[in-house]
């Protein structure tokens, strides 16, 4: 059984589609990444799938209830940690566990058992006893994900967890929640970095409600690279570089990277000679070096919103 099925999951406010026939599924263990820009559906899909909203169509099935039928079943089974994230900032670290043990109906004995574990876990060797609004918000964060695994759920939902802390914070979170799934938990997780995105087992890029890509981070970015590969280029003068980039569609599209030209192309068998020898007749620009790319996910997605902005997706 898989730990998330969502069908065709649909919410509208008013005239507002704001997640339109999302279909996924999280395996158990697996590290899912819901990515998308500000306003494409993320929170409100997060919030059907834990129970919290009700769709106006489709339906999810999490940790095996329906969160049509059964929202309740579904949040007691679920971790979830909000945006904001809601600590107790005048209570000490243990007060706080304390409290949300209390919520989630722990008992004093299972919870001291829990206590330990979960602070191991998210790696926090502060003393128990310090209040939490002292702490430097990557502690904070990494309490309140180890608050939402108290009551030992298999699925957690993580919503922009990340975002506000430093690189290295970040890094250490991810480490963490790939403990978390070494453990067997499904993690459920959105961010907006895209550098992010390369530790998840599969990713769904959201745009406008919609799904415009699904799958594996490395078989995202192997698919884009033999469909439409990215040239870099470098050029001897950047003399009529602007009209390229403004005028130029039958190669595809260019784009400045530095002091580097990138090319996306639209041919999938675009080949270097024919590209030098194009831009110096059209445009009497000069390669001096061109070389095939790797594309980044951030690639990835250019190409995907895109494709769905043309309609063609
Ligand atoms: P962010 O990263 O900014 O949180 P998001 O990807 O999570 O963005 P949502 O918050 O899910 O996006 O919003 C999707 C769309 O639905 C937006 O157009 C938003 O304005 C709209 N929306 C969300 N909640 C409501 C609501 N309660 N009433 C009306 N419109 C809403």
């Amino acid at each position: 059984m898989q730990a998330i099925e969502a069908i065709k999951l649909t919410r509208r406010f008013g005239s507002i589609l704001a997640v339109n026939k999302v279909s996924l599924s999280v395996a158990e263990g697996e590290i899912f990444g819901f990515l998308g820009a500000n306003g494409a559906g993320k929170s409100t899909t997060i919030r059907m799938l834990t129970g919290l909203l009700e769709p106006s169509e489709g339906d999810a099935i999490v940790g095996g209830y329906s969160i049509v039928k059964s929202p309740n079943k579904v949040k007691e089974h679920i971790g979830y940690m909000s945006q904001k994230f809601s600590l107790y900032e005048d209570l000490t670290i243990e007060e706080n566990i304390k409290f949300f043990g209390g919520v989630y109906g722990l008992k004093t004995s299972e919870l001291n058992a829990r206590k330990e574990s979960i602070l191991k876990l998210v790696d926090i060797k502060y003393p128990q006893n310090i209040v939490t609004k002292i702490l430097p918000v990557g502690i904070k964060q990494r309490l309140a994900l180890g608050i939402s695994l108290l009551h030992r759920p298999k699925i957690v939902f993580l919503d922009e967890p990340t975002s506000g802390t430093d690189p290295l914070s970040r890094r250490n979170f991810w480490e963490i929640i790939q403990s978390i799934a070494n453990e067997g938990i499904s993690t459920f997780v959105t961010t907006h970095y895209l550098e992010e995105a390369e530790y998840c087992n599969n990713i769904a890029l959201i745009d406008k409600g919609k799904i415009i890509a699904i799958g594996n981070p490395q078989k995202l970015k192997k698919t884009i690279f033999s469909e439409r590969p990215i040239f870099e280029i470098d050029v001897a003068s950047i003399e009529n570089v602007l009209l390229l980039l403004n005028q130029e569609k039958e190669l595809g599209e260019f784009a400045i990277f530095g002091t580097k030209l990138h090319l996306y192309s639209q041919q999938k068998n675009a080949n270097e000679s024919t590209i030098v020898d194009y831009l110096l007749q059209k445009y009497r620009i000069q390669v001096q070096r061109i070389r095939k790319i790797q594309p980044t996910l951030e690639d990835v997605f250019i190409h995907y919103i895109e494709s769905n902005n043309n309609g063609s997706n």
